[in-house]
């Protein structure tokens, strides 16, 4: 782990130079809505608008019937950071510098084997991302990670990869300060944060970072579990939910998972009938724009607007009455 933060910079350097790894500057506009807890850092990046066009993504197929898989060998070896194992499962894994780069140093950890964007996280998944989290606490590398699963999720590869961003403090991303503030009564129970759309979070106990892999895995599984739970619920209570899988955006952070339900991929601006598509990046409170004229579009619709319309509404009460009830069935 140390050895894969201590390679980022200077790898994030030589790819840049040698042209492996396009990378698009971009300004940071802080805004905030009275609907919202979440100060949103809104990133406006002009150059955005000539990067080349992503192949789409093929989420319904084996690696055989997709026509392109950069996620499998052979690496580009100035995006190839190293390589991870699961002691336990012995699943491994690769990572690999984002080739397209808004924020410096963005890298990915995806399954050494094709595994499906549309499956859930695994035990071994949470166990890697979030010791990767831990080691960049203690090399002062501060990090966060998401992951954007399913084909309306704003995935644009169908190859697992979980993401991570460097941060420039421990306070995590723009949403980590909304959940820090709120105040439990249950800690160990999945909270919701009141924002306009649904999401499903969990508290991660004070210092997890400091446990062992095997302290890890039942905790950061079991706290994932019970929010895909409630991510599937809150789908189930969508009568006119697409017919697609359940597709949701997770973010992790070393003091919470949040997991925010999907409905749509993007969001047409009206004013500018640009599409604008979301990821987990915007529930961290990270929103992307390529154009002055986007972001007054953004402003004017209303960042909640924008993440209710390609999220769910909250059921948040009818779940917390489900579990009341069923806590009084079993009393
Ligand atoms: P997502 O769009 O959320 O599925 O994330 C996939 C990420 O992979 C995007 O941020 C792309 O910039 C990045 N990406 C696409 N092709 C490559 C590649 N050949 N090597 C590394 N990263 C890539």
């Amino acid at each position: 782990m140390t050895d894969i933060l201590s390679k980022l910079s200077g790898s994030f350097d030589k790819a840049q130079a040698a042209g492996d790894l396009l990378f698009f500057s971009s300004t940071i506009v802080k805004y905030q809505e009275s609907t919202s807890p979440i100060e949103y850092e809104i990133r406006l990046c002009p150059a955005l608008q000539n990067k080349p066009a992503l192949p789409t993504p093929h989420f319904k197929g084996t690696p055989e019937q997709t026509k392109f898989d950069p996620f499998l060998p052979p690496y580009n070896p100035n995006l190839w950071i190293g390589e991870l194992s699961d002691a336990d499962s012995g699943e491994q894994y690769v990572v690999l510098l984002n080739k397209y780069s808004v924020v410096p140093r963005h890298f990915l950890l995806v399954t050494k084997e094709f595994r499906s964007q549309a499956s859930p996280l695994t035990p071994p998944d949470l166990v890697q991302t979030y010791l990767l989290l831990a080691a960049g606490r203690k090399a002062r590398q501060p990090l966060f990670a998401f992951y954007n699963c399913g084909d309306i999720s704003g995935a644009s590869q169908a190859h697992k990869h979980v993401q991570f961003l460097p941060l420039d403090d421990e306070d995590g991303p723009p949403v980590e300060y909304a959940a820090r503030n709120v105040k439990l009564e249950t800690p160990d129970r999945p909270f919701t944060l009141p924002v306009p759309y649904a999401n499903h979070v969990f508290r991660l106990p004070d210092r997890l970072w400091s446990s062992s892999p095997d302290q890890l895995e039942p905790i950061l599984a079991d706290a994932f579990l019970s929010l895909l739970d409630l991510a599937i619920s809150t789908i189930r209570h969508d009568t006119e939910y697409p017919a697609n899988k359940p597709s949701y955006n997770v973010v992790i952070t070393l003091g919470h998972i949040y997991v925010v339900p999907r409905r749509q991929e993007a969001h047409m601006l009206a004013e500018t009938g640009d599409e604008l598509s979301v990821n987990a990046l915007a529930f961290a409170g990270m929103l992307l724009v390529k154009s002055e004229r986007e972001l007054e579009a953004v402003k004017k619709e209303g960042v909640g607007n924008i993440l209710r319309g390609v999220g769910l509404e909250s059921v948040h009460d009818l779940q917390v009455l489900g579990t009341a009830a069923e806590a009084r069935d079993e009393e």
